[in-house]
């Protein structure tokens, strides 16, 4: 665990919402509570976490993130939960994080506001030395005018800070709403030069899938129902395997949620094996009780990848990264550390 912890990490797949931990939650609630705002922060913080033993399913899952949702509602506590949250990333060792979130009007924010106050938390970070970037969430379960509005915002943000927003992406509960709807507002922020990222075979829908990977995003998420052991079929795995996507792998998240029976059944090992490339993330670590390194922990316990495997793991993330002018960086960094361990 410690040798997890000291390796240089990237955080490419993490929900600013559901990244909250217990105590960032707690300092929060009790900010709005002496802030005269006790109604509104009225939520039970033991309701936030699903352990592996849940019977929460994924979707039940996307509940939870209302608790979340009704702490980060002024630019005061969208600044805490984003600073908090990366400061815990950075003390778990990653040094490159890109975090994600669906901008939301709320009864103190409007979405400029939400997407300048993240912005500014990032710009504090980097001004200590933390390289982080702003992915902007399409919710599939929003219209096709709404996601409009947000690549509308993504895009101009770009403009203004190109090297904090750097990418957009669709999730949210993928038993709702049609990928399809969503390509036009996903082609019009490539074109104004955003990266993508598509959460992807989350559930069984080989048809997506194939449309997903057509469109040929950056990369995707998940990418449970691809292989034909896991509920794909020859054509999504050989579409995948030929497109060289790289794919962001949730181990906890995916045995929390039951997309996955355990961490030996996970899909991860296929992917492993078959060359595809990934990069361990956390998905949610405050709903799922996980960090970065202990992500790495168990790849390395469960698949039996020694540390110098793991290093390379994430020295290759450095190669998947939507910031593409810190690349160098980041290898340089990674470089050292292997160097440094005799990896
Ligand atoms: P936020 O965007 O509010 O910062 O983070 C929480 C949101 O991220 C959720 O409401 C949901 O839309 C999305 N999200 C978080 N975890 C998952 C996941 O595992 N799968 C999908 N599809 N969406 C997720």
């Amino acid at each position: 665990q410690t040798f997890c912890q000291e390796l240089p990490k990237l955080e490419l797949h993490a929900h600013l919402n559901g990244s909250l931990s217990r105590s960032t939650m707690t300092f929060i609630k009790r900010f709005l509570a002496l802030t005269g705002m006790a109604d509104e922060s009225d939520v039970f913080l033991d309701e936030f976490q699903v352990g592996p033993s849940d019977t929460k399913n994924l979707s039940d899952c996307f509940q939870v993130f209302d608790i979340a949702h009704k702490l980060t509602i002024t630019k005061e506590t969208l600044t805490m939960a984003t600073a908090l949250t990366l400061r815990e990333f950075e003390r778990d060792g990653c040094c490159y994080i890109e975090l994600r979130s669906t901008p939301r009007q709320t009864a103190h924010l409007t979405i400029s506001e939400y997407i300048e106050t993240v912005v500014q938390s990032m710009k504090s970070a980097r001004e200590r030395g933390l390289i982080c970037c702003f992915i902007i969430s399409i919710n599939r379960n929003s219209s096709k005018e709404d996601a409009d509005v947000i690549v509308d915002h993504a895009i101009e943000y770009h403009t203004k800070y190109p090297d904090i927003v750097v990418g957009v992406e669709l999730s949210g509960n993928p038993a709702v709403g049609m990928f399809q709807d969503f390509v036009p507002a996903l082609d019009k922020a490539r074109k104004a030069g955003l990266k993508i990222t598509l959460h992807c075979g989350e559930i069984c829908n080989t048809q997506e899938v194939i449309e997903m990977i057509n469109f040929k995003p950056e990369r995707i998420g998940h990418g449970i129902y691809i292989h034909p052991k896991f509920g794909g079929n020859d054509t999504t795995w050989d579409l995948l395997r030929n497109s060289r996507i790289p794919v962001e792998i949730c181990l906890t998240s995916n045995v929390n949620t039951k997309s996955t029976p355990d961490f030996n059944s996970h899909h991860f090992k296929e992917f492993y094996n078959a060359n595809i490339p990934v990069v361990l993330c956390t998905d949610d670590k405050g709903v799922f009780s996980t960090s970065l390194s202990q992500e790495y922990h168990i790849c390395g316990e469960t698949y039996g990848i020694e540390q110098s495997k793991l290093a390379r793991l994430s020295l290759k993330a450095c190669n998947y990264i939507f910031a593409e002018d810190v690349r160098k960086i980041l290898t340089e960094k990674i470089l050292n550390f292997i160097n440094k361990n005799e990896l």
